[in-house]
């Protein structure tokens, strides 16, 4: 785990890390994000259901890569250690896995260890980097994984947090840029496609607690995978993806889940 500095958690305003695990019913949260929490739901009461539906999208993605023999795992925008977590789905099809996570908010530093309790014969490591510092991130975690062989680059819910102007597609670029062919990049996103106006008023109501939200549409999720072989069944709503890898969350199919999944390799 990178340093050994003092852990500060800023409790005045509210953190995605936080209030993601405030929907998901952890306990790692603060009165301000659950404060921001309830504010979202009340311009969309499926939110939670939101969030299972992408932690179940993450299980049976590396569910998938793992029987696929993809062995290396560098997922970027952890958050708050929730089981079962990724290095424990991969290992349970593939003890030898090695994963390397990242995040940028000190509450996943402090809740860390829980990330690093894997199988003996596999490796977990934790880095706490930013995305928009991709070189540091490559660097982190090629002390861990081989860069020369084949990598799931997870971006799991974590692309909304980085707008246009950080560059959030030529991170992606220059993060695949570095890993070799057989390599697969696994991304969910929320989008503005079906509820415009929910979604604005929820970025509106973000952006005044200091959380930068940066929906994308359809068209703009795919040119993440530019370059890339989507695989099938290409773009889809996340809980679409693979069904018969996990197991259905309650409500998923009561309204629309306004994000996208999809999984692609580097040819
Ligand atoms: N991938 C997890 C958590 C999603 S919540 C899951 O799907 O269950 C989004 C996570 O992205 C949060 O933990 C937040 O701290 C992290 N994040 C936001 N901006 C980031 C950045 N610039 N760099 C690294 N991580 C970031």
């Amino acid at each position: 785990m990178t340093g050994q500095q003092p852990v500060e958690i800023d409790t005045t305003r509210p953190h995605p890390a936080r209030m993601y695990d405030w929907y998901l019913g952890g306990k790692d949260n603060y009165p301000v994000d659950e404060e921001m929490g309830r504010q979202m739901l009340t311009l969309d009461p499926r939110v939670p259901v939101m969030a299972r539906v992408n932690r179940a999208f993450m299980q049976r993605t590396t569910r998938w890569l793992a029987g696929q023999g993809v062995r290396q795992f560098l997922d970027i925008g952890t958050g708050i250690p929730t089981e079962p977590n990724l290095h424990q789905v991969a290992q349970a099809v593939a003890p030898g896995a090695r994963v390397v996570y990242c995040d940028n908010d000190p509450i996943v530093l402090a809740h860390a260890a829980a990330l690093l309790r894997g199988a003996d014969e596999g490796a977990t490591e934790y880095l706490q980097a930013d995305v928009r510092d991709p070189d540091a991130i490559l660097e982190g975690a090629g002390k861990i994984l081989d860069l020369g062989r084949p990598v799931a680059l997870s971006l799991i819910a974590l692309l909304h947090f980085i707008s246009d102007e950080d560059g959030a597609h030529e991170l992606v670029r220059r993060l695949l840029a570095e890993l070799p062919s057989g390599s697969h990049l696994v991304v969910t996103h929320a989008t503005s496609d079906f509820t415009p106006e929910e979604s604005k008023a929820a970025t509106d109501k973000l952006k005044a607690g200091g959380v930068t939200l940066a929906l994308r549409s359809r068209e703009e999720f795919t040119r993440f995978f530019a370059g890339l072989e989507l695989v099938d069944p290409g773009i889809q709503v996340p809980h679409l993806w693979h069904p018969e890898l996990g197991e259905p969350v309650p409500g998923q199919d009561d309204g629309p889940i306004p994000g996208y999944g999809a999984v692609a390799r580097k040819p």
